[in-house]
This record gives C-alpha cells, sequence and structure tokens, in this order.
C-alpha cells in the first residue's frame, strides 16, 4: 500500500535502519555526538539562531511556544483546526487571546491582522500556520510577520511550520519560532518536535515557564548536546541519517522535487475535472473537494493499493488530500493521479484515457 497521506509520511529504509540497532543510553558520549551533529543539521535546514528540540509530538511545540512566548494576549488565526488549536491551547493555560476566523480555504488577510494589532496594543505574540493541513492551505506568514514587526518589532511570531518545514525555503526574517514536527516532511516516526529560535525569542523566553516545557531549561542543556528529560532518541538518531541524507542532494533539491510534483499533481488533477481546494494552495499536499471524496478514496486504497487522506470536522467525506512531503519517487506519485483518474472512471464520472499521468510525467521531466 502506498502511503501517501500528508502525515505521517513513509520513512526511508535506510533510516529506519539506522534506527534499528541497538539502544544507546542518553548520557553518552556516543548519543551527544549524534545529538550534536542533528542539531547542527537542524539549524542549517531552519535557518534560525537556535534550536530545541522536544520529545512530543508537534502539538508539544505548539504549547511550549504558546507558554514560554506569549506573555500577555496572544493573536491567533484560524483557517482549521491547527489554527484552532493555537486557541484551544491559550484557553487551556487562561491566555488571553484573539481570534481571526478564515473559511478553511482562505488565507489570512494581513490588513485584517494589521488593523488588530494596532488596535490591541497588548498582543505581544502571533501565531499561525506556514501551511494550515485541514485545507492545505498557504497563509501569507512572511507578510504578516513583516507587517507586525513593522507596527511593533518585539512582537513574537511563532510560525507553526510543521508541514512546510522540509517542502519549501522559508524566509525567517521576521519569524521568531518555526515549530517543525518529525512525521511531515522529515520522514520519521512521530514522536519529536523542534522549535527554531530567534535571539528576540530566547531573550523574551528568559527563564521559561512550565516544567517539561519549559524552554530556556532545554535549550541550555541542548547547548551542550544533552536534554533536560530523557530524549527520543532513536528517532533523533534517524533525524540525523534523514537531514545527512537530505543534504547529500542539498536542501534545494528537495524544495524543488516536492513543489514540482505539487504542481504536476495539481494540474494532472485539473485536467481529470477535479477542484483543488484551498485558493492558495501549499506545496505539502493537494487538496481536492469532492462530493465523492469518501467513495474515491475507498477505492484508491482497496483497488489501485494507495492510501490518502479525507477531510476533517465540516469537510468529513467531502476532501481528499494528498501528500508531496518527502523524498517520494516520481513513479509512485504518478501512479496515485492515475489511480484517480481510474477511481473516477469507476464511479461513472469520466472515460479512462490516461490523461492524468500523461500531464503529470510531462510536468515532472
Ligand atoms: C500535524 C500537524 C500538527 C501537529 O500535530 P501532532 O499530531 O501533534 O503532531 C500541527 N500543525 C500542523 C499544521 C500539522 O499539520
Amino acid at each position: 500500500m502506498l502511503l501517501f497521506t500528508p502525515g505521517p509520511t513513509p520513512v526511508p529504509e535506510n533510516i529506519r535502519q539506522a534506527m534499528a540497532k541497538e539502544t544507546i543510553h542518553h548520557r553518552t558520549p556516543e548519543f551527544s555526538k549524534i545529538f550534536k551533529e542533528a542539531r547542527e543539521l537542524l539549524l542549517e535546514l531552519l535557518k534560525t539562531d537556535e534550536v530545541v528540540m522536544l520529545s512530543s509530538s508537534g502539538t508539544g511545540a505548539m504549547e511550549a511556544s504558546v507558554t514560554n512566548l506569549c506573555h500577555k494576549k496572544a493573536l491567533t488565526i484560524n483557517a482549521g483546526k491547527f489554527g484552532d488549536r493555537f486557541g484551544k491551547i491559550c484557553k487551556a493555560h487562561n491566555i488571553e487571546h484573539i481570534e481571526l476566523k478564515y473559511d478553511w480555504d482562505t488565507p489570512c488577510d494581513v490588513d485584517e491582522v494589521e488593523r488588530v494589532v494596532k488596535e490591541n496594543s497588548d498582543i505581544d505574540a502571533i501565531f499561525l500556520q506556514i501551511c494550515e493541513s485541514s485545507g492545505g492551505l498557504r497563509h501569507p506568514v512572511e507578510e504578516v510577520a513583516k507587517r507586525v514587526k513593522e507596527i511593533r518589532d518585539d512582537i513574537i511570531v511563532v510560525a507553526d511550520g510543521i508541514t512546510a518545514v522540509g517542502v519549501e525555503p522559508i524566509d525567517t526574517t521576521n519569524i521568531d519560532a518555526l515549530i517543525a514536527g518529525s512525521q511531515k516532511a522529515l520522514m520519521l516516526p512521530p514522536g519529536l518536535a523542534m522549535i527554531g529560535l530567534s535571539q528576540r525569542a530566547i531573550e523574551k523566553i528568559g527563564s521559561g515557564k512550565g516544567f517539561y516545557f519549559n524552554l530556556a531549561n532545554e535549550l541550555k542543556k541542548q547547548k551542550d548536546a544533552t536534554t533536560a528529560f530523557t530524549p527520543a532518541t532513536t528517532i533523533i538518531i534517524g533525524l540525523r541519517e534523514i537531514l545527512k541524507e537530505i543534504k547529500k542532494y542539498g536542501f534545494e533539491y528537495l524544495y524543488e522535487e516536492t513543489s514540482k510534483r505539487a504542481l504536476a499533481t495539481r494540474e494532472a488533477l485539473k485536467a481529470i475535472g477535479l477542484k483543488i481546494y484551498p485558493k492558495k494552495p501549499a506545496n505539502s499536499m493537494t487538496a481536492i473537494f469532492d462530493e465523492n471524496a469518501e467513495e474515491i478514496r475507498n477505492i484508491l486504497k482497496t483497488r489501485y493499493g494507495v492510501n490518502i487522506a479525507g477531510g476533517q470536522e465540516h469537510l468529513k467525506g467531502k476532501l481528499f488530500r494528498i501528500n508531496h512531503m518527502g523524498l517520494i519517487k516520481p513513479y509512485e506519485a504518478a501512479w496515485v493521479v492515475n489511480a484517480i483518474e481510474r477511481a473516477l472512471d469507476d464511479i461513472g464520472r469520466l472515460k479512462y484515457s490516461g490523461i492524468a499521468n500523461k500531464i503529470f510525467n510531462e510536468l515532472i521531466k
């Protein structure tokens, strides 16, 4: 079965092998060496001043960013489940917040963000996704960050890049915290979250907040190539391997291949009459709005060996999402668009001609 869900993504064979070795103790020079190398590679990928790794899923890093980086009032951008989650985290910690809500296919409005930030002088941190995975939407994060900093340069900009880091180059000039997760574009098992931090973010963190997710504590330890608590050693071993592997070809190569695949998939699917859901699609996935989404997904799974994701909440049964993250073989991605065309024939929507596969292959060259 081809796993084409936008997280988790398949773990390459050589990375699985690297993680299959005997467990090593984390308080040893051997592990410290691995940790240090993983950290350095991560900094090259994130292009931030510092980085902390946390043993948690991505949401742990979202929570740590809220608790450590917002001291007064948060502005959260909600165009889907993950943006909504930032608001829920604020609520859980009794942190005052204003939420700007958008339809799941609509990127946030930079002017509206500017207006709210100007009207609320106590907003000291803004939280948004780079790609909101619920609808495969790309928010204009760079513009938001720039505009917000022009108003008050001490506002902390937290970008959830869980489905953007490793997908496209991210301009971190005005971003203070950049969140990544292991099971999406980094092609690793779930369980490790990472936050790239700017110098300004480090100053704002001060002595940190909370216990397990105290970022000051963690950062201090991690700069010394160790961690405050038992780290996810296996995934960190995998992280070092995958980053070394990506670096062999260059990060740019990964971004270009992902972008080509995303474009080719979108064009192939448009050619067979499918509707791209978001107004501004991200390159991490293609989200298709379709009344027969469930039926198509079922056929893909049972007849063509392809596993893609559906929609959530109000889009359940109306959306399907195809992953583009990671080092994906073009022939696998070509099979996916071909299988979708065959599924459309199976439900009587069209007569199969192989046009999706043809367009995909022309564009992927
Ligand atoms: C997957 C994802 C998360 C984190 O989810 P976890 O299940 O906690 O790893 C956060 N934000 C976005 C945009 C995601 O796609």
